[in-house]
């Protein structure tokens, strides 16, 4: 039997409590006992910002479709709800069966960002599991992580049992298998992490020596220990998947009912990146570039679409432009998007050189912003960090959009970079500036263009990673040199914490020592440290002093005749190939993008011209062998074949509409009429589903209607969803049997029955489609026909009922404390004139109904029915009512609202 949430009594005492209550629509929840490998996959950070990583996503689907397999996932829980597990002794648990971190296999971890680490050890020790991998004992699951951040470990090595290094497709699922395997056949720890240790990609720190080197004076890995010399490889291999085809993009992973920081559909278009920027480590450690085919990313990125019921689409990839046949494929996607009334989120298509014809596409839906990422202001420091983008491209790009009816662009820019003087950073404001006198050049009477600044943190496996980091005081004095030309310029600016940046230089850069100072810092309670509001730079400060440790290895110039902390693992790139970078940066000096033909900036977008190029003019691809080894005439055929495949055959000239499409826009204007059908359906919110907020049930009615394929009229806006009109807002955690909300269709519905039927095949657990009723323009909304709510409150002490009963119903007044919004304070309220009716009894309802109930509130026993009175859409609150019984002497659980009478 799978077990129950056990936060569930107090879940409504946190913010936000859907991060923790699981159940999601695909969510796959398997048989814990059955199960002989189980991994809890764990993203340090919170529920919505770890439900949009792409990696969690592929790894949960990939792991889950195996038999005998399972794969949960764990977040971070926010600093409030760490506070209720500990003062309660309860474990982190898993969003499925909710097991204790202890109960698995395997604890995976994805690193994503440097500052998330300490989130890595406070889930560590909330989940059961022993922080330090030398302590571990032999029955606790394997510590590992994966993900960027594993490509320079040590900081995290004295935590994790082993490291994946490289993607983690077939790797993961392999390693999965083999350790519950091995654990089922009696294995010891050691001799799995022995057999793990000599598979390409896995790192196990406790196998390898290390020394301080004299020149860089880090603690370098010096090798393998000497019994295992011979066996377990010097350097550690990246492990890549040579074909991202045969691994399908999942299009049924779990849908967070809450709003996720990216709120769409996404499907990941390509790994690796060609364009060579000195400072992006992606772009380093991804090679070489693999793309997915384009007609299947157009069939995933529809199924996933239709699956989920999602209103915006996106492609994810380091460069969504530099994608060999984006130009065919964004015209068929936008195509096929509208007619799924779905837009394409522009966010993704950070990127210069977009064809008039998809400008003119993403200018029919109206999007409100572009983005775009010159990185650096001056064409000298553009140069530096080889990002292949001149002023010239930028203007013209400005031009291209605000031409088009765009009024906002977003721009993001670095400072702190290499060779960086005031003249480049000046010039950040300078080159947007240009941009928004391009907007009004193109008639655009109030633009807004938005610069955020970052600062420069560099990476290992990059050709800066021996570049020395910009100090705290200069990077404030340059932010504030900014501040001053952003106002000259009218431009809005914002700038990233750069305390964050200074501390992520050293985690970023640190050795095995850097180790000690997260571990003190997080005894010490640092938490989620790449949050504004929750990082605390002097606890920071005061744990790198304890440690002795002089942070200038890190943040300085690194000599470059010297071993690195992160040398022993090898990502596929050559110190030359680094070194040549690196100096050719010092000198101002560009490599164009590689795995393009010189001169080129996008690809080829018809057959015609690729054919010209490589067959008749016998052009060349441009390569820096950077150590990866390209398949460069793999690359050309593969090109080819796509191009083919999308019908992208001839060079036809393209002749821009005089007047843009906007059958979106009419689209939409048609919610104001009051024509087509209005229906009223009622339904059910019960168990863990009621700690979503009314803002997200209404998000996931939008979707049901989606995925249901139920045509509604629409919002209005850039994103089409569903017309729906709620009533009045439910209180976290009451379960409620009767709920309504509005709906205005095109079509008449004449089949009840199977539009229910539809509703609920594609709704929630807890949410229960009961009946449908036909109203018209004069009905009264929801809110404004409430006329009393029917509530139950469960009691524990029953022999009191009776006289509690009685006891309310002879007295004259029941005052009451009540929290007024408006005043901000509590005042006193005689709620007695609201309490209608009071009786006491059971819920007479169906064995499955009270056991999703009973999952958040517990109600088969006896209790008190309560009819308050609503005026003006609201009446005596559940949790008001239950503090008065409270003070009556009654012992009492969550109210469970019963009905509504309108
Ligand atoms: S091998 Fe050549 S084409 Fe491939 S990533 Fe390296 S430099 Fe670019």
């Amino acid at each position: 039997m799978a077990s129950r949430n056990p936060y569930s009594s107090f879940l409504d005492s946190v913010e936000k409590p859907a991060r923790y209550i699981g159940g999601e629509h695909f969510v796959v929840r398997k048989d814990w006992d059955k199960a002989i490998s189980r991994v809890a996959l764990c993203f340090p950070d919170t529920y919505e910002i770890g439900m949009s990583h792409l990696g969690m996503k592929i790894l949960y689907d990939e792991i889950n479709q195996h038999e005998g397999m399972l794969a949960e996932r764990v977040f971070a829980p926010w600093v409030d709800m760490e506070k209720e597990i500990r003062s309660r002794g309860l474990n982190l648990v898993s969003l499925e069966n909710f097991k204790a971190l202890s109960e698995f296999h395997i604890v995976g971890f994805s690193l994503q960002y440097e500052m998330s680490y300490t989130n890595i050890l406070n889930m560590l020790d909330l989940g059961g599991v022993t922080i330090l991998s030398s302590e571990r004992g032999e029955d606790e699951p394997f510590v590992i992580c994966g993900g960027p951040c594993a490509t320079h470990p040590e900081p995290l090595a004295p935590f994790m049992d082993f490291v994946v290094v490289g993607d983690g497709e077939k790797l993961f699922s392999k390693i999965t298998h083999f350790v519950g395997e091995a654990r089922a056949r009696g294995l010891k720890r050691t001799e799995i992490l022995f057999e793990l240790s000599q598979w390409k990609g896995i790192y196990v720190p406790a196998f390898y020596e290390t020394a301080i080197d004299p020149m860089t004076r880090m603690e370098v890995v010096t090798g393998v220990k000497p019994e295992f010399s011979g066996v377990v490889p010097e350097r550690v291999q990246r492990y890549f998947v040579d074909n991202l085809r045969e691994y399908p993009f999942p299009t049924k992973s779990p849908i967070p009912h809450m709003t996720a920081i990216f709120d769409r559909f996404s499907v990941e278009l390509a790994r690796g990146c060609t364009e060579g920027c000195r400072f992006c480590q992606a772009g380093m450690i991804y090679r070489p570039v693999r793309e997915r085919n384009p007609e299947n990313v157009v069939q995933m990125m529809m199924d996933g679409l239709k699956n989920g019921g999602f209103d915006e689409a996106s492609l994810t990839c380091l460069s969504t432009a530099d994608y060999s046949a984006v130009t065919p494929l964004v015209i068929e996607l936008l195509d096929k998007l509208q007619k799924e009334n779905a837009t394409l989120g522009i966010s993704s298509l950070r990127a210069y050189g977009l064809d008039e014809r998809i400008l003119d596409k993403l200018a029919e839906v109206k999007n409100s912003s572009l983005t775009f990422a010159p990185e650096a202001g001056s064409q000298r420091m553009r140069d530096v960090i080889n990002k292949n983008v001149s002023e010239e491209d930028l203007i013209k790009t400005a031009e291209s959009v605000f031409s088009r009816g765009w009024t906002k662009m977003k721009l993001y820019f670095m400072i702190g970079l290499p060779t960086e003087d005031d003249e480049d950073v000046v010039a950040i404001m300078e080159t947007a500036g240009k941009a928004r006198q391009k907007a009004r050049d193109c008639g655009v009477k109030n633009p807004t263009v938005t610069v955020s600044v970052s600062s420069f943190v560099p990476k290992p496996h990059t050709p800066f990673q021996w570049s020395d980091m910009i100090k705290l005081p200069e990077i404030e004095r340059k932010q504030n040199l900014l501040k001053e030309h952003a106002e000259k310029y009218r431009l809005n600016f914002r700038k990233h914490f750069s305390k964050i940046s200074a501390l992520e230089g050293i985690v970023a850069r640190g050795d095995r020592r850097v180790g000690n100072i997260i571990l003190n810092a997080w005894k010490k309670g640092a938490r989620f440290d790449g949050w504004d509001e929750t990082f605390d730079y002097n606890l920071w400060v005061s744990c790198v002093e304890e440690s002795g440790l002089d942070t200038s290895i890190f943040l300085g110039t690194i000599p470059m005749n010297g071993k690195l902390a992160w040398d022993h693992i090898d990502v596929g790139l050559t110190d030359r190939f680094l070194e040549i970078e690196w100096k050719k940066a010092t000198k101002n000096r560009l490599s164009p993008p590689c795995g393009k033909v010189a001169g080129m900036i996008v690809h080829h977008s018809n057959l015609e011209t690729l054919e010209k190029t490589f067959d008749v003019d016998k052009r060349k691809l441009v390569c820096y062998h950077c150590g990866v080894a390209c398949d460069l005439k793999g690359m050309v055929e593969e090109r080819r074949d796509f191009l083919s495949g999308m019908k992208a055959i001839k060079d036809e000239p393209y002749v821009a509409p005089e007047k843009l499409k906007k059958d979106i826009i009419d689209f939409r204007e048609k919610r104001n009429q009051t024509v087509g059908f209005k229906y009223r359906i009622e339904f059910s919110k019960i168990g863990p589903i009621t700690f979503i907020s009314h803002l997200d049930l209404q998000k996931v009615m939008q979707r049901v209607f989606k995925r249901a394929n139920l045509e509604t009229y629409y919002s209005e806006g850039y994103h089409l969803r569903p017309l729906l009109s709620f009533g009045p807002a439910l209180t976290l955690g009451i379960s409620s049997l009767t709920e309504y909300f509005d709906v205005r269709v095109p079509n008449e519905w004449t089949d009840f029955k199977s539009i229910l039927a539809k509703l609920q095949e594609h709704s929630e657990p807890g949410i229960i489609f009961k009946a449908i009723e036909v109203i018209d323009n004069k009905t009264p909304s929801i809110q404004d026909s409430a006329k009393a709510f029917n509530y139950f409150v469960p009691v524990k002490n029953t022999e009191r009922l009776n006289e509690i009963v009685e006891k309310i119903s002879s007295q004259e007044q029941i005052l009451i404390q009540s929290y007024s919004k408006k005043l901000e304070t509590f005042v006193e309220k005689d709620i007695k004139p609201m309490l209608l009716k009071l009786t006491h009894g059971k819920l007479n309802l169906s064995e499955d109904i009270l056991n999703i109930i009973d999952e958040v509130s517990p109600c088969r026993g006896d209790g008190i029915f309560i009819t308050s009175q609503v005026t003006q859409g609201s009446g005596v609150r559940p949790s008001e009512l239950t503090a008065f019984l409270q003070g009556e002497g009654m012992e009492t659980d969550r109210p469970i609202k019963v009905g509504i009478e309108i």
